[in-house]
């Protein structure tokens, strides 16, 4: 394996210490539960291997994108008594990105990319705030989740280890999927109150008590075609909007 020039854990001081960079991207993921049969770090997994194809794009076209290492710890808030979840609290997901951003500031980073890979990160109100403490900084966000409609490539309605993740994994690292007989079926629960299920009323959900497997979704359908059909778009769109915020003028930035 050589070493890819964008990815910072991977690269080396002879190539950074005269290098300058417009844009870190800073994938955050979780360790959590994903069924039975998904690993813990599957957000990680996910990621490290959709931040860096899409990083990867925007270099090839010219981009000066720099990948920083994936957090591994997200909110789990709502998992406490699922063993293992691992839950860093909003509070502390502040103060990490205060760290981080003060080094990317003051060595003239000024544009960062949040690559949130997973649902229990709300990062919206922290780069409001952060936004007021670096106003030189550009501070973005995005859940790849998001990125294309994924109905149009999985039948199975979910958000946890469901059909989408099943298959990206299946496509990612299959070696550390559990054989199919061992896959839960992913049913939840929702809110008695139907208001919640409409959208416009939120309360966290207790997991233990909506999920069994701890699965929100049902997985039979995945297949790795159907993950990789899935990475190689949301990439190539990610890689293209990396590219084009490498290239943006901080001073112009609306029409
Ligand atoms: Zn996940």
């Amino acid at each position: 394996m050589t070493s890819r020039p964008y990815i910072l854990a991977e690269t080396n001081w002879n190539a950074l210490k005269a290098a300058t960079f417009d844009l870190a991207v800073l994938p955050w993921g979780a360790t959590e539960a994903h069924n039975y049969h998904l690993p813990y770090a599957t957000d990680n997994y996910e990621a490290d291997a959709l931040a860096a194809e899409s990083a990867r794009i925007a270099w090839e076209k010219g981009g000066k994108v720099i990948v920083l290492p994936t957090l591994p710890f997200g909110v789990n808030t709502g998992q406490s008594d699922i063993y293992l979840d691992i839950n860093l609290n909003p509070s502390t997901q502040f103060a990490i990105l205060c760290d981080i951003i003060e080094v990317l500031n003051r060595q003239d980073v000024f544009k960062l990319l949040l690559f949130n890979s997973h649902g229990g990160n709300n990062f919206k109100s922290i780069v409001r705030e952060l936004g007021l403490k670096f106003p030189k900084m550009f501070i973005s966000l995005s859940n790849w989740t998001q990125v294309v409609d994924k109905y149009s490539y999985f039948e199975e309605k979910g958000d946890h280890a469901d059909e989408m993740e099943t298959s990206l994994m299946l496509h990612l690292h299959p070696d550390l999927v559990l054989p199919k007989e061992k896959w839960g079926d992913g049913a939840s629960k929702g809110y008695k109150i139907k208001s919640f299920s409409e959208g416009w009323v939120w309360a966290e959900r207790q997991w233990s008590k909506i999920s069994a497997d701890t699965g929100v979704g049902n997985p039979h359908r995945s297949t790795k075609e159907k993950g990789e059909r899935f990475f190689t778009d949301v990439t190539q769109k990610m890689g293209n909007f990396m590219f084009e915020l490498c290239q943006a003028d901080l001073g112009d930035m609306y029409e």
